[in-house]
């Protein structure tokens, strides 16, 4: 999901424009750059790519929606293989629509309002299964003896154990039958209904991920988490009222009409959900893009949106697939949400994402189309593809692909990824940057998305911190080997799960210590770094005065006077503040106009910069690049000598302007 869509896109876009115009007209640097070229296409270097996963939950669902009292009633089948190592005597179930089944849920029950949205529930909703037996089996109904809440939790059911009759042995394989009857909320976060406008995610008996040791990585639905999943097929098929239009994950492969009602059939393989949309108001458009089958879905009015987020799919698809492997799925649908319903918007299902905003979304200058559409593709790759767990290593997801989004968008607009309109330019990199600044010791990056104080303290951390992380190195140590130790990683772990120690011994592999460490005590110690010059000296260099004996005998030299001076010995001192160790580049000039580049590798507390030359040193700026996107306080980065305080405060002026920006560099 989209961070910022919640609080700057869909909460009000006229209001985020005044922000950006007042961004813009205090830090502008002036034009664009060009749009970088695309990436190389796929390089033989490349690890081959899965064609599939291992299939462990397979689900058969009928769907039947009522309108009318936002019901939707179902017959599920799941069909699940243990491949795990381990004996299984039980099974997990997520019932998430329970989350917001009464206030004191886990979910709910914060006073503050604690998810994405703040939003507290209007209408209620929860799921009710009738009925879990074994096919071929006794008849008996597990569901009797399960658990009646979650873990240690008598308020919450979105968790729930369920006892199996006999042991299900390593290898072994089982078909559950499931009868539920959901009642969809009044849409709260992403799932429910607004009139006659439906999005139902996360609706239907799940079971938890089967690590491969045996245990459940099962979790109780929690504001500030997503989702962990297994791989299988999906073939779920729907039924609602004839005049609804239906978006839905996977591709679809059934269709009747009878009696007023319709009915559509879906197949989504190789996934890990399935989410849908029903409305009676949805316009469509339909365009083929990279070789899959791109839907459109949008409100009446929102014909520019539409093509706005086709041309985003245009552009992001075959980017994301040369970067981080081919998108394998036949079809992507595409939902706008209604205004009313913009809490469904901006969010990330297997092959259906939510993107959002007002009519006027596209006019004056801002891309936030463009950045909702291209975030929640590139979900498709870190959530969908990699399926890492949300719940315990959210950043692996969230941030990672907030990187993604930043790199794509600003290979389609440089340095205007967010708004670039008059001259003036906003960048994502940029905003990542303002969000996480200075709260890199708030809390760790690397923890569970329950354990962070509030969500705003996710957000900083998770998305824009994460995304600061690798644009960091990516700068420092390579933005074409970064871009593709990613692609690596993207490729090798496709439908594996992986965890943050995959992604660090792909670094390890493909770049080297030094940044394999920056990004360990980044993510998971609460690393920061800040760059900053105290002082600059000059003296004048003459040839050494005072009594000195020789083979010739004692000799006395007189000291010339300073303005005859030919040279000057200039010294800045550089510090390093922070347990972040990162090669810096270090800018000289001189009064004579000319300039210097050193080079500190960021190892020791200090760095001392001599330079013997003509001309006095007259300021120094390190990182004059801003590769190091890190950097805690860039004000403190640049210095001149005293006595030229107009032209200093205007240089000050306009570099302050820069980095507050953030959006210029290589
Ligand atoms: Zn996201």
């Amino acid at each position: 999901m989209r961070r910022v869509t919640q609080d700057l896109l869909l909460g009000g876009v006229f209001s985020a424009l005044g922000c950006w115009f007042a961004y813009a007209l205090l830090l502008s640097t002036g034009a664009a750059k060009a749009p970088v070229a695309p990436p190389r296409a796929a390089e033989p270097t490349w690890p081959a790519l899965a064609e599939g996963p291992p299939k462990v939950a397979s689900y058969v669902i009928e769907a039947k929606l009522d309108s009318e009292r936002h019901r939707v009633t179902g017959r599920e089948t799941i069909h699940f293989v243990n491949r795990s190592n381990s004996a299984l005597n039980e099974l997990w179930f997520h019932l998430y629509l329970n989350a917001f089944k009464n206030d004191k849920t886990l979910f709910l029950r914060s006073p503050f309002g604690a998810g994405r949205s703040g939003d507290k529930a209007k209408e209620y909703g929860y799921v009710d299964v009738k009925k879990l037996i074994v096919r071929g089996g006794d008849g008996q109904d597990l569901w009797a003896a399960r658990d009646r809440h979650s873990p240690n939790d008598p308020d919450d059911e979105t968790d729930i154990r369920v006892p199996l009759s006999s042991p299900l042995e390593p290898g072994a394989e089982l078909s559950l039958e499931l009868e539920f009857e959901d009642q969809l909320p009044e849409l709260i976060e992403r799932t429910g209904f607004v009139g006659s406008y439906h999005f139902v995610g996360q609706w239907f008996p799940k079971l938890a991920r089967l690590e491969p040791n045996g245990t459940f990585s099962h979790f109780s639905f929690h504001a500030q988490s997503e989702f962990y999943a297994d791989f299988g097929d999906y073939d779920v098929t729907l039924d609602v009222p004839s005049g609804f239009t239906i978006g839905a994950s996977g591709s679809r492969v059934r269709e009747e009409h009878e009696k007023g009602r319709t009915r559509l059939g879906y197949r989504a393989e190789n996934v890990h959900d399935f989410a849908w949309t029903a409305w009676d108001r949805f316009e469509a458009r339909s365009e083929r893009i990279a070789g899959v089958d791109v839907r459109v879905l949008y409100p009446p009015h929102h014909e520019r949106n539409a093509e706005a987020e086709l041309a985003s799919v245009r552009f992001a698809l075959p980017h994301f697939n040369a970067r981080y492997g081919a998108y394998p799925y036949p079809t992507l649908t595409l939902v706008h949400p209604p205004e009313s319903a913009a809490n469904s918007g901006g969010m990330e299902y297997p092959q259906l994402i939510t993107t959002g905003g007002p009519w006027y979304s596209t006019l004056g200058g801002g891309h936030f189309i463009d950045v909702v559409t291209t975030h929640e593709l590139g979900h498709q790759w870190f959530y969908g593809l990699l399926a890492s767990n949300e719940h315990a290593e959210p950043f692996l997801d969230e941030g990672f692909n907030s990187y993604a989004e930043a790199e794509a968008l600003e290979a389609r607009y440089g340095n205007a990824s967010v708004y670039g309109a008059f001259g003036l330019s906003v960048s994502s990199t940029a905003l990542n940057r303002l969000f996480s600044a200075a709260r890199g010791e708030d809390e760790k990056i690397a923890q569970g998305a329950a354990d962070f104080a509030t969500f705003r303290s996710l957000g900083a951390l998770v998305y824009s911190r994460t995304a600061t992380v690798l644009a960091t190195v990516a700068r420092v140590f390579g933005r074409e080997r970064f871009n593709h130790a990613l692609g690596v990683y993207t490729r090798k772990f496709r439908f594996q799960h992986p965890t943050k120690a995959d992604f660090l011994n792909v670094m390890q592999s493909e770049l080297d210590g030094r940044a394999v460490t920056a990004l360990t005590l980044a993510f998971s110690e609460r690393a920061t770094v800040d760059y900053l010059v105290r002082e600059i000296s000059n003296a004048p260099l003459s040839a050494p005065a005072g009594v000195f004996d020789g083979p010739g005998g004692r000799e006395q030299k007189k000291a010339e006077a300073p303005h005859d001076a030919a040279e000057y010995t200039s010294r800045v001192v550089v510090y390093r503040h922070g347990t972040l160790q990162l090669p810096v580049e270090i800018e000289l000039r001189f009064e004579d106009g000319t300039k210097q580049l050193r080079h500190w590798d960021g190892t020791g507390f200090t760095f001392n910069v001599d330079n013997v030359g003509p001309s006095k040193l007259a300021s120094v700026q390190v990182d004059p690049e801003q590769r190091i996107l890190l950097d805690d306080d860039r004000s403190n980065n640049w210095l001149s000598t005293q006595g030229n305080s107009a032209p200093r405060s205007r240089e000050r002026a306009l570099y302050a302007a820069q980095v507050l920006l953030g959006a210029f560099g290589p």
